[in-house]
């Protein structure tokens, strides 16, 4: 059988990372499957709302992909997995990088991973050879880990977002599942969010940047996504060696969302019909001056790096929030 192709959205949380793998997902013979490393927990443990509304247990297509993993215990692969990812880790991953070892030591576990893959592959995109099964997992860890796996053929989008807006997306509480959810997501400080973002996005870079993995690896900044959000996509598809025949646009500010079924990730995966891409744009006036000060401070050399201004940028239209909201001109459908 031919390997799978995963597109891997790499990075750090609040990247706009959800917003990229729905407008993704709604191109022929790409499937959002939204972050993966959680479909064991919150999923299949917990059975969080899949993106097509049902808990995952019910909607059609996880169990499926759930027919083809009979022997696992999710709760137990669950926990393993969280002990492989965890941040102390990362320097060891890095050093073997570094010395040409495989950066991610093989598991007992890993053939489950595979079979998930290929599962979702035959279930989601019909098994067809040219099928991208889009990972919003984030986690470079992870995407390494997918990368070590013989049945993955691994493509890495680097999904950039200004650190300053996503310490104040990081401020901002939000249930993790929309607003019926009492559990909230993470809400680290600003300090916190602002040295998490540089460790995942130098991660991130250190894996797959430079030469490390040619043709393997595309980094894309959130606001160049939102400033010309069909281009990027035929970029990105382009990318993976994928011509649209057509993109999800009727203009070049409005994107046509139909459900996906993404589990887990941001909230704004379960949004649908006609929806304006519009740069989120409240951090430039809401965060604080100290916290502004803290988080250019921490990320300095890597806002150099990824093209980002030092000093604070004049808000120049109103501040939208959040990243996409519904398009004034049509309502929401479904
Ligand atoms: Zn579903």
């Amino acid at each position: 059988m031919s390997p799978v192709r995963v597109l891997y959205l790499a990075g750090s949380g609040r990247s706009g990372s959800t917003l990229v793998t729905t407008v993704l997902g709604q191109l022929p013979g790409f499937f959002a499957a939204g972050e993966l490393r959680y479909l064991w927990r919150r999923g299949l443990v917990e059975n969080r709302p899949c993106g097509c509304g049902s808990p995952v247990a019910d909607c059609p297509l996880w169990a499926r992909v759930r027919a083809d993993l009979p022997d696992v215990e999710p709760a137990e692969i669950a926990g393993r997995l969280a002990q492989r990812l965890r941040l102390r880790g990362l320097p060891a991953l890095l050093r073997r990088q570094r010395r040409g070892q495989p950066p991610v030591a093989d598991h007992p576990d890993d053939t489950h991973l595979t079979r998930l893959y290929a599962a979702i592959a035959e279930h989601a995109l019909a098994g067809r050879s040219d099928g991208v099964i889009v990972d919003s997992s984030k986690l470079p860890p992870y995407g390494a880990l997918l990368g070590s796996l013989p049945g993955i053929d691994l493509y890495v989008l680097h999904v950039v977002r200004d650190p300053r807006a996503t310490a104040y997306s990081w401020r901002r509480r939000r249930p993790l599942d929309g607003r019926a959810d009492d559990q909230l997501m993470s809400r680290p400080p600003v300090g916190k969010a602002a040295l998490l973002w540089l460790v995942w996005n130098t991660a991130t870079v250190r894996l797959w940047g430079g030469r490390r993995a040619p043709g393997r690896y595309l980094r894309v900044r959130y606001e160049d996504f939102v400033a010309d959000p069909a281009g990027t996509t035929a970029r990105i598809a382009g990318f993976v060696g994928v011509t649209p025949d057509a993109l999800p646009f009727p203009s070049p500010a409005t994107v046509r969302l139909t459900p996906t079924h993404s589990v887990a990730g941001n909230p704004s995966r379960h949004r649908t019909g006609l929806v304006d891409v519009v740069a989120d744009t409240e951090w430039l006036t809401g965060l604080p001056t100290r916290a502004y000060a803290v988080v250019t401070g921490l990320t300095a050399v890597a806002l150099t790096r990824f093209g980002y201004p030092l000093r604070r940028p004049a808000a120049t239209s109103p501040a939208r929030d959040p990243a996409v909201s519904p398009s004034p001109a049509t309502r929401q459908e479904g």
